[in-house]
Formats: structure tokens, sequence, C-alpha cells
């Protein structure tokens, strides 16, 4: 039984933040509260979950008079049980930010001036349909793409592939997570799945590399995280800073920057030579176990401490740490993994790694999904394009979420065939994929740039038309299935009516259908409907699920392997592959070979980045209840070398990369907290949008300094820890 967190500890891990509290209510707020109080109004609660990030937490939404006064957890989600993060609090901030987006509105100036006029939904669903159609009849329905995030992907993906391309780019596999999943998938056979199958609550060891887990917020992972300290886990910390997670750890290596492959081979070839890993697991499940042991000799700690700067007797005794409380280690895979371009290798050395220790599918590891699922309904098949899908590029694992910068360069020089037409739905591409330069090009060679969304962001005001969606609390949305330990559904259901014009992505998508000769793809009148049915076909209650927000089903859990639950690995060889067949056969190192990675020239630091606890990359940051916890980021700036340089703790300072790229003026956090050859900022600040009247031109642009990026051969994905920055004093102190 997973032991509840009290929420003190939360706090604590969450560096202080406000989960699980109510946010600073506003005045008519206050009033309705009283009101309630006082019996002279009554609240009702609405289950629904959050769109805040992508983890989807269960919400019980409680209004008075139709207005949403509080979100708390729902006790019987999964992913909240009963509790929300900090930004989840934040959601009726974005439902009231005065900022959204409130009607259709086409551009009239040149693109990226930023100058609207407003327009019906007729009409700007019309003008998109016609642009959609000039690009079909002109270039072929394969030059529009789509790039997407979030749920939305459920409404405007089946709308494109009816249309009749594949090229669509998601942002969270080539800058984020794909070669992390994409080296578990060569190693097991699948991916550790989003949220991640980390069972933290039953660790006795964690090892973080990179992740700032309480900063890093991801509500259930963080609440196991709590309950495992909490029980007696000891916390193994890399990080070049020293994070929130850092300050609960019992070993904290600030390793040097972009050689973290070299202390995992290192880790390897201690548990492998002394002998230490878990003989009975690998006989029964893996192979390639010589062919690692031959590769992984030259890795010794004294090698690996030169280059990592962590010292040898360090890497011997947490490597003995974790194969003495193995199998109950969790070397956590992560989540962005894009750094240094040989990421799918490193996330490769995680999964062997924890072969060795025999974690994969065992209590306190990495536990294995249900295999339970509900049945697949029957669609109307979208048609085969006429020419291949360029968005995989030349990489032979790059997934079916499409590689973004490939579709941008094929934008910019029109080959192997133009791309037209961008679809833009719930990403803010200016934010998230790396060298805003080229995006800027790529955009300025479109006949159509369209963006749904519900703020004004970056991308946003470059669009042609913009099309206003309502926000989580004012919409349905697909069925959202978990398979974590058990097989689970959710509903996101209104809680109140849209405001404004705003409408919900599914009907937007069914009408530029309707537009484009392709409402048969949408034969449903509203998705209730269509969530009915589709509850009717699964078994599920759809009354119950409406009134409880989630339902888990029952006696699907099987997270652990015993004699009666066997593993299978969907490998070539069925089997672990400590060395993968797959990648010697594509001319890949068929187990990780370490390589040297430059680091930064005198005067200049690598310049790594992170998150916030209360926001979501750039989507949060106006949000005007979360922009009150955090409203502006600060650069990280080792104590030694701000002396050296003249600055102190809070003066202005501007960030110049190896390219020129210069940030806003932020101010510099003085702190022994972080190495002396790096500099870090939260993600997701410095917008360009004016519309943005909390965000615009706060703090600083981490994305625009990510001038330059190292592509990963294997998958395509986007390394971008790889840019260097001078500091330049603003000569403003605070
Ligand atoms: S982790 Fe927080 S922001 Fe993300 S879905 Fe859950 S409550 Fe919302």
């Amino acid at each position: 039984m997973t032991k509840t967190i009290s929420r003190r500890s939360f706090l604590k891990i969450t560096g202080g933040t406000t989960a699980g509290l109510s946010l600073a209510a506003t005045l008519p707020d206050r009033f309705l509260l009283w009101a309630e109080e006082q019996g002279m109004l009554k609240a009702t609660y609405t289950p629904t979950f959050c769109e805040i990030c992508f983890w989807k937490c269960g919400v019980m939404a409680k209004t008075i008079n139709g207005r949403v006064v509080k979100l708390e957890g729902n006790l019987a989600h999964a992913g909240s049980r009963g509790k929300l993060c900090g930004r989840g609090n934040g959601g009726a901030g974005l439902l009231y930010d005065p900022n959204r987006l409130k009607t259709p509105l086409i551009n009239v100036g040149a693109r990226g001036e930023g100058k609207y006029r407003k327009a019906s939904w007729d009409e700007a669903l019309n003008v998109v349909a016609e642009k959609m159609t000039k690009i079909k009849e002109k270039y072929g329905p394969e030059s529009m793409a789509l790039f997407t995030h979030g749920t939305p992907t459920d409404h405007f993906l089946p709308l494109i592939q009816a249309y009749g391309s594949q090229n669509v780019g998601m942002p969270s596999f080539a800058q984020c997570r794909g070669p992390r999943d994409v080296g578990l998938e060569l190693t097991f056979g699948e991916g550790i799945g989003s949220p991640e199958r980390v069972d933290l609550a039953n660790s006795k060891v964690v090892v973080l590399l990179g992740s700032h887990l309480g900063e890093n917020m991801h509500n259930s992972q963080v609440q196991d995280f709590c309950d495992g300290i909490a029980r007696g886990a000891k916390l193994v910390v890399v990080d070049p800073r020293f994070s929130v997670a850092a300050g609960k750890a019992h070993t904290w290596l600030p390793i040097r920057p972009a050689t973290d492959l070299a202390l995992i081979l290192a880790w390897i070839n201690v548990i492998v030579s002394e002998g230490l890993y878990d003989k009975a697991y690998i006989d029964s499940y893996a192979v390639g176990f010589n062919e690692l042991a031959a590769a992984v000799k030259e890795y010794t700690p004294d090698w690996a401490a030169v280059e990592t700067d962590i010292p040898a007797g360090k890497i011997i005794e947490t490597a003995r740490l974790m194969a003495k409380n193995a199998p109950a280690v969790c070397v956590h895979p992560g989540r962005h993994a894009t750094w240094h371009g040989d990421d799918v290798q490193r996330s490769r050395a995680i999964g062997i790694l924890a072969a060795l220790l025999g974690s994969w599918g065992r209590e306190g590891g990495l536990y294995l999904a249900t295999t339970a699922s509900f049945p697949k309904g029957e669609s109307k098949p979208f048609p085969t394009p006429a020419r291949d899908a360029l968005n995989l590029g030349p990489y032979p694992f790059a997934g079916g979420e499409g590689v973004t910068q490939v579709i941008r360069s094929a934008t910019i020089t029109g080959n192997p065939y133009p791309i037209k037409g961008w679809m833009v739905t719930g990403t803010n591409l200016m934010k998230a994929v790396p060298n805003q330069k080229e995006t800027i090009e790529a955009i300025k060679k479109l006949d159509l740039l369209v963006v749904v969304d519900v703020m004004p962001f970056d991308t946003a005001m470059m669009a042609d038309v913009i099309l206003p969606e309502c926000s989580y609390l004012e919409r349905h949305d697909a069925l959202a299935v978990g398979k974590g330990k058990s097989l689970t559904v959710s509903l996101r259901q209104p809680v109140v009516e849209p405001r404004f014009e705003s409408k919900p992505g599914w009907w937007i998508a069914k009408e530029l259908g309707k537009r484009l000769g392709l409402a048969e793809y949408f034969p449903w009148n509203t998705l209730e409907d269509k969530i009915k049915s589709q509850c009717a076909a699964w078994g599920v209650n759809y009354n119950e699920l409406k009134q409880k927000g989630s339902l888990t089903v029952p006696n699907t859990s099987n997270p652990y392997i015993t004699p009666l639950n066997q593993p299978t690995f969907k490998t070539k060889s069925g089997k672990i592959e400590l060395a993968s067949s797959e990648l010697k056969e594509k001319g890949f190192d068929a187990v990780p070979r370490y390589t040297k990675h430059p680091q930064p020239p005198a005067g200049e630091f690598r310049l790594i980045y992170g998150r916030s606890a209360v926001h979501t990359f750039s989507r949060t940051t106006n949000n005007p209840e979360l922009n009150e916890l955090y409203s502006e980021n600060e650069v990280w700036l080792n104590a030694k070398k701000a002396a050296e340089l003249g600055i102190s703790n809070g003066a202005k300072v501007r960030l110049e990369n190896q390219d020129g790229a210069v940030s806003n003026a932020v101010r510099a956090k003085v702190t022994e907290r972080i190495r002396e050859d790096c500099v870090y900022l939260v993600h997701g600040f410095g917008t360009n949008s004016k519309e943005l009247s909390r965000a615009f031109a706060r703090g600083a642009d981490d994305q625009g300094l990510i001038t330059r990026f190292a592509v990963d051969p294997i998958c395509g994905s986007t390394g971008m820890r790889v840019n260097f920055v001078r500091i330049k004093k603003e000569g403003l102190d605070a």
C-alpha cells in the first residue's frame, strides 16, 4: 500500500512551491467562497483532467455561481491521488487570463508584425480551408505539415492524415524524450511510457542523471519520489547544479557537463568487472553480455574520474551501492533527454545498467505496463500519400512523432518537395525548437501558417490565421487511457461554458474537416457522442465516469516479474539486448561508446537549462497565478566566477552565445550551487509576444541562445546543451 506523503514533505521536495494549496483567490472568488460558507450559494464539483502539463492529473473543479473558484486533485485519479501540483492549481488562471485569444484573427500586416483583424469563425475557417485546398491542388497534400503537442493532437492529427499528409512533427520527440524512448526500445523492445513507469515509492536507491525532480514537477512521480525518500531510499543525484533534489541526496555528484555517458559506462564497468550484476536475470532475459563486458573494459573508474571530474572512489562506491540494493534500484531514464547528440546511446547505457541490476520489471525499479487494453475501434482508413513522408529524415530510428527540424529544413529548401503550409496546435515552436532564425526563415516561405491555441504565444503571433481554442476547463477532449500499473480511463469534460468566442479543438478540427470535404472522418455530432459510444464498446459506464472523472479497470495490474508473469521483449532477439543487433545492422555501435564533447573555452560557460516547479515551458509564464509565483528567470552563476567577473548577486547581465545571439537582461543568481564551467536558466522565459502582458520581455530566453544543436544520427533528435555563452555586465546593480 502506498504511503500517503505529508503536505510538508511534498512542499520540501518541490522547492517550497504551492502544491496542494489554493492560490490567492481574487476578490470575486473570495466573495463567492464567503457566500458559500454562509449557505447563500451552493458549490458544485466537476471532475476533469488537467492540461497545464501533459501529466493529465485528475481535477475536481469547484464552481460557485458558474465561476471556477478552486481546483483540487481527484482522489480517484492515479496521476493526482487527491493532489495537484502548483501549476495545476493555476488552471483557473488560464481560464480567466484576460490576455487569452478571444476571437478568430486574420493577419493584415507582414508576417510577425502582429497586425490582426477580428473575423467570424465562418470566415476564418473558410480562409484556412481555401488555402489548404490550394496547397493540395498546387503542391499535393504532403505539402501541409502539422506541428502538435498534447491533447490537440487527438483532433488535428486525424484531420491532417485524412487530408492526405503524414508530415507531422512533435517537439516532444526530437526536442525532448525521443532519444530516451528509442534507446530503451532498442534495449527492451519498449519505452518507459508517459507517465514513466518508475517505481520510486518502492526503490531502495534512486539515481537521477540531470533530472531535477521536484523542480521538474510531475505530480504522481514526485509523490512517489517523496514516499521513497520517506521510506529511506538512498538518493544519488548527478547534476552540475545543486538542484532541489540534490539537496535531499545522500550523494551529489557534480559532474562535468557532457560526460554523463562516461560515468554510466564506468558504473557498468565496476558492476561487470566485480561480478555484481544479477546473473540469473541476465542469463534468463538478456543477450550480448560478453560483447558488453569486452566493450566496457576500457571505461575504468580512474579513466572516468578524469572525464567526469568525479573521484574514482565515488564512482566505485555508488556502483556498489546500486548493486547491493538491486533490483530495487531506479536509475531514472529522465524525460528531456536531448543533450549532446549521442543521446540514444546514453539512454541505452541507462537501460543496460538497469538490466544488469535486474531492475526492469522488478519492485523498486522500472515496473511493467499493464497488459490489459481496451478494444480498438473501427475508423475510416486514411488515404495513402502519393509521396513518402519526409518527417523522419535520414534517421533510421526516428519515431512516428516526426523530427520537427527536418520539416523546417524542407520548408526552407523545398527539398525533397515543398512544404507550403503549417498547422500548429498546442506547441509554441519558437520556444520549443532550437535555432529560431531558421524557424522564422521557414515561416516566411509558407503560403499558410495557421495556429490553434488558447494564448497568443510567440508562434501564434506570426500566423496568418489564429483560431482561439478554449481552455481545458471549457471543453471535452479524447478519453485519456492510462497504461501504468493498471488500466485506467479518464474523462475531460467542460466545467464551464467556453469564454469569449473560443471553441474546443474537436469542433475546430471537425469544422475544418467539413470544409475540406472530409466530414466522413468525423461521423459524430459532438465529441461527447463519440466518447459515449467508445465507453459502450469498452464496457465502461459513462455515467459513472462522468461522475468520478477516472476509473481503474479492476484486476489489470501486473507490474512485476513473477514465475507466472514473465516479461516479453519486443526486440529482434526477443531478449534484452545489451549489444543491439539493430544498431549493429545499421552501422552504429552495438554497445554505447563514449564520445568526448567540446568543453567551453576560457571565459565562456556551457548553457544548461531546466524547469521551475510552477511553470510548463513558455506556456504558463503569463498565467496570472503562476506568474505571481515566479515571474522572471535568473541566470545561475558560480560565485567564484562571478567574483572574477565582478558580478554581484542580483546584478543585471546579458548572455551572449558563440554565434553572437544576446539575451534580454536577466538577474544573476550568484551561488555556490553550480559548477564553474556552466550557467543555468529556467526554460520558457523572454517571451516576444506583446499580447502577453505579464510575460512579455521578462527574463532571458534560453531557446534564443540555442542557435546550435547536435543531431543524434540514430533518431534525429536535437542535442541542445552544446551552446557556450559569455556573461556581459549590464551595469545595473539591483
Ligand atoms: S503535474 Fe501538475 S500541471 Fe501537470 S497535469 Fe498534474 S497537476 Fe496539472
